[in-house]
Formats: structure tokens, C-alpha cells, sequence
């Protein structure tokens, strides 16, 4: 199944296959292009640790012409009409559904996830974004308020709102769901007007690079979409800082987010960022324990650990504690690292080598804190040859750990969860809320009342009740604390990419 996968894989760049090596192309007003630059980054399969492609190595220079193309663009592509800018969207959804399993393995092999997850979730869902702005903006109304004569002044007024794209927006994605991310962003900036300059993460540009062909294919204005590649600092900041880009989306690290305001700031530029997670799991004495404990696993451990979503915090009423670590553990095995194309692989690569060191470190660290690891905390010693040399690393659970430690304060964004028991629904609270970070949490608990009302007082912009990763993609997405600021998905995403302006007439 395996090979079937990289057959399908093998073709994925055709159309830039200079010598053995993919390349992996900026589109710059609907040209794929190298960089100005003329240099290259190797792109590195997580599964073998070899590269398997080369990306432009852009700079300020190709930052500048897509911003240059995108600007010229955006006249004609703002005062398109909706119907015609949905058309497109959909045309564009419609490719990715008929490249779902190219794509797919496109993914896998670049990002290292596993292809269960890119055929089921990643890449359907990249669809499923651009469909749902698309057909957004078809419904969206505006309010229009109507002013009786004030007792003073003027007399009868009408205001209305209308809302007008923004101009060029920056999207700027991160390496761990790679199209889903991209599409999250550059869907509602393109549904609402704007045109786009948008860079995928160095770690997993490919499917980023795909949809810009796509998006020639189904006539795409030039201009209209532009993908720069590259690194964060030579290709991401002059985006970040380019004065005729006046809106940011961001998603990524909370120290990368923290830089980014820092140049956007002083510059009065719209920020929406969506940054790092350390999310706490609560399951409750009177939770249905054995659907908590199958939910908390799939939490700790989907996409490698590697979703910001990720419950990485399991805290367990002291009752069921031995019960939750124990059952845990014992699903921990059904994610036994594998080759990423083979379909029965539930574990894939972690995105690096300096990724998997970091949790290396961390797994260490928690084991000098007098934590007690119940699996994992491993290389897996039993891969298939192909992914032999690949960045694998075990589900790992950990108990013991005190919670102002580093372990339970940092994201580790792996395959690494700590569960910790508490006596009272106080306690759970307070140990929930009890990190910088709040962009999701879970409360298992089959009392209705307990249910919201602890949800209420957890810090975090997401809470789900019995179930994780349960999106309505019209519903506000997003964190608080050092989990950014603003709100992606329904129509927040589609304002943030507009001004709202009001327009009086005053009746005589
Ligand atoms: P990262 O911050 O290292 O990089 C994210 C993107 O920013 C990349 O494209 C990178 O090239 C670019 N970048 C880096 N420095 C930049 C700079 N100075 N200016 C402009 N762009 C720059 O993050 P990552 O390692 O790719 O992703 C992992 C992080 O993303 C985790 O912390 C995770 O929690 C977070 N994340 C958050 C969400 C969310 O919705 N809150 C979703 C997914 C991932």
C-alpha cells in the first residue's frame, strides 16, 4: 500500500522537475517562479530524513513583486461580483476533492502525517474552508439603522454599513496541518475581496505549491493569489512589514507571534493571531470514563501530537485516576509509529530532527523531575526499512509531574502527555487555567450543570463537553492569553479581512 502512495507521490511536481529534484516554486502574479535569489532549501521527508525537494529560498525582493502584483490586482478583484468570486472558490474546492488522494500523498510524504489523516482530514478539510467562505459571502447581509429625529440637531437619519476589503492580506500559515491551515486563512481573505500574498511553512510548502497551480488551472486572476516560499525571517517578515499589506493572519508560534506584533504593531496593521496551546483535558468522576479515556488518547496523540489542539494536559478526579493512566497507556500502543503511506499507520514522522530533539529534551526533563513514564518515551526500534532513519518518536505518557514545572507549563506539540489527579472540581479548575496559554480545553463530566459550568470558567477560547475537535466552521475560532488574539472561521474571518464603514444620510 505503501509503495502505491509514493508511485502517486512520484508525480506530484511534474511540471517543475528540474533534473531528480522537485521544486517547489513561488506564484507570483499567476507565474511560478524561482526566487530572485536563484537559491534553494532542501525540503526533508520526516519519514527517511531525505529530501525530496527543493524551495525557492525567497527574500524581501519576491516579497516585493508579489506585493507589487497583489496590490495591482486587488482594484479588480475587490469589485468583482461575489457570485463570481465564489465561482472561482468553488471551482478551486472542486480540484482539491478530484486531487484528494495526490494530494494527499503529497502531504504525507512532506509533512509526515500519516495518509489516513491527510485523505480523511487534512485535505478534505481544505476543501470543505474554501466551500464554506465561498458560499458565505452569497448569504452575508449588512445593517442599515434607521435615527429618529434627535431632540437636538439634525433631523431624520439612515446609516448603513457596508463592508469593503482591506486590501493585500499577509496569511502566513505553520508546518503542522499543512493545506488545512493555508485554506483557513486564504479562503476568507480571497471570499471577501482581498488579494492574497501567502506563505506556507519552510517544513510543508508542497500542497501549498499544488493548490497555486490549482488555483492557475481553474483561472484564477493573475495577481489575485500570490504564494511566496521561504524562510520566516527572510520571507515571512518582509510580508509582515510591507506597508501596502494592512492585514495579518497568523498562525504559529507564540514567540514568532510575539515578534510579528512587534513589527505590525507600530505600524497600526489589523493582527489576527493564532498561536501556541498547552491544553488541559478534565475528566470528571462522573464522566463516562471509558468514552474520556478514548477521546483524551485520540486528543494527546492525533497528527503525532501535532495539532495546536491537542489535549496535552489530562487532569483525572482521583477516583478514576489509576483507571485513566492505565487505559491510556494500554491505547497509547494502538499509535505505534510506522510509515506514513502505509493506510494502517495510525503515528507518523514528527515534522524534524530538531523537533524530535526538543521532545527528546522535555521527555528527559520530566523523567529528572521525578516523573514516571508509563509507555513511550522512545525511539521506536521496529520501523519498516523505508522510514528506518526518519524522525519517529513513541506515544508517551508521563505521570508525577507538579504543574508549575516546565514540562506542564511549555507546549511540547508531540506525541507527549502528562496526566495529573485532582480531589476537587476547584482544583481542576484552578490546575486547568494555571498556564500562560488558553486556546482550547475538554471537561468530561455527565452532570449538566458541573458541564457548563466549568467550561464557563476555563480560560480558553474553545471548550468542548464530552467530545474534542468537533468544528462548526461557522463558529469563532481562536485563544486567549499567549493563544493570540482575534477569531478565524465564520463570519469574524470574513470581517477581518474588511473595513467597516458607515454611510449617514440625513433626511430633510
Ligand atoms: P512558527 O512560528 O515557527 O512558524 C509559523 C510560520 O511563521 C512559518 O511559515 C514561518 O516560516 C513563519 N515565520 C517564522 N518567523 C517569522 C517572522 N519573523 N516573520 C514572519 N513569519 C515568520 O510555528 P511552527 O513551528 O510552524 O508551528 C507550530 C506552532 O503553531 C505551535 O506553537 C502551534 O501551537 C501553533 N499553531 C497554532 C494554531 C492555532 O490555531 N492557534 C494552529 C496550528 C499551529
Amino acid at each position: 500500500m505503501a509503495s502505491t502512495y509514493l508511485l502517486m507521490a512520484a508525480g506530484w511536481a511534474h511540471s517543475n522537475l528540474w533534473g531528480d529534484m522537485q521544486r517547489i516554486l513561488n506564484l507570483i502574479d499567476g507565474k511560478l517562479v524561482p526566487g530572485e535569489s536563484g537559491e534553494w532549501i532542501d525540503s526533508i521527508e520526516p519519514a527517511t530524513s531525505k529530501a525530496h525537494a527543493q524551495i525557492a529560498a525567497s527574500n524581501k525582493a519576491d516579497v516585493d513583486c508579489a506585493v507589487d502584483a497583489a496590490s495591482n490586482a486587488f482594484n479588480q478583484w475587490s469589485h468583482t461580483p461575489a457570485a463570481r468570486r465564489s465561482e472561482l472558490l468553488l471551482k478551486l474546492a472542486h480540484e482539491i476533492d478530484d486531487h484528494c488522494e495526490r494530494l494527499a500523498s503529497v502531504e504525507a510524504i512532506d509533512q509526515g502525517q500519516t495518509i489516513t489523516f491527510a485523505r480523511t482530514v487534512d485535505i478534505p478539510r481544505a476543501a470543505a474552508n474554501l466551500r464554506f467562505f465561498a458560499t458565505a459571502i452569497l448569504h452575508d447581509t449588512d445593517h442599515v439603522y434607521h435615527t429618529d429625529a434627535p431632540a437636538v440637531g439634525s433631523g431624520a437619519s439612515m446609516t448603513y454599513v457596508k463592508h469593503v476589503p482591506r486590501g493585500v492580506a499577509g496569511c502566513i500559515s505553520p508546518w503542522n496541518l499543512p493545506l488545512y491551515l493555508f485554506t483557513w486563512k486564504i479562503a476568507p481573505a480571497l471570499a471577501a475581496g482581498c488579494t492574497v500574498v501567502a506563505k506556507p511553512s519552510e517544513l510543508s510548502p508542497a500542497t501549498a505549491c499544488e493548490l497555486g497551480k490549482l488555483a492557475i488551472d481553474v483561472g484564477f486572476p493573475a495577481g489575485v493569489l500570490n504564494i511566496i516560499h521561504g524562510y520566516g525571517k527572510d520571507a515571512g517578515e518582509p510580508i509582515i512589514s510591507h506597508p501596502s499589506v494592512p492585514s495579518i493572519s497568523f498562525t504559529g508560534g507564540t514567540a514568532t507571534g510575539a515578534r510579528i506584533a512587534s513589527v505590525a504593531g507600530p505600524m497600526f496593521k489589523r493582527m489576527s493571531l493564532e498561536l501556541g496551546g498547552k491544553n488541559p483535558f478534565l475528566i470528571f468522576e462522573d464522566a463516562d470514563v471509558d468514552k474520556a479515556i478514548d477521546t483524551a488518547t485520540r486528543a494527546a496523540f492525533t497528527n503525532q501530537g501535532e495539532i495546536c489542539l491537542c489535549g496535552s494536559r489530562i487532569y483525572a478526579h482521583e477516583s478514576i485516576f489509576e483507571k485513566v493512566v492505565r487505559g491510556i497507556a494500554e491505547r497509547a500502543h494502538t499509535y505505534a509509529p510506522g510509515d506514513p503511506l502505509d493506510h494502517k499507520t495510525r503515528m507518523g514522522a514528527l515534522i524534524s530532527a530538531d523537533h524530535r530533539a526538543k521532545i527528546e529534551r522535555i521527555v528527559d526533563s520530566a523523567h529528572a523531575l521525578g516523573g514516571k513514564i508509563h509507555c513511550g518515551g522512545a525511539r521506536p526500534n521496529n520501523l519498516p526499512e523505508r522510514v528506518r532513519d526518519g524522525f519517529f518518536y513513541q506515544p508517551t505518557v508521563i505521570t508525577g509531574l507538579v504543574s508549575d514545572c516546565d514540562v506542564e507549563q511549555e507546549e511540547i506539540f508531540g506525541p507527549v502527555v502528562s496526566i495529573t489527579p485532582f480531589a476537587t472540581e476547584d482544583e481542576a479548575i484552578a490546575l486547568a487555567n494555571g498556564t500562560k496559554y488558553g486556546l482550547a480545553s475538554v471537561v468530561f463530566t455527565e452532570n449538566i450543570n458541573r458541564a457548563h459550568r466549568v467550561a464557563d470558567l476555563l480560560h480558553a477560547g474553545i471548550a468542548w463537553i464530552n467530545c474534542w475537535m468537533v468544528r462548526d466552521l461557522r463558529t469563532p475560532f481562536g485563544g486567549m492569553k499567549a493563544s493570540g488574539i482575534g477569531r478565524e472561521g465564520g463570519i469574524e474571518a470574513l470581517r477581518f479581512f474588511t473595513e467597516a464603514r458607515s454611510t449617514t444620510v440625513a433626511f430633510s
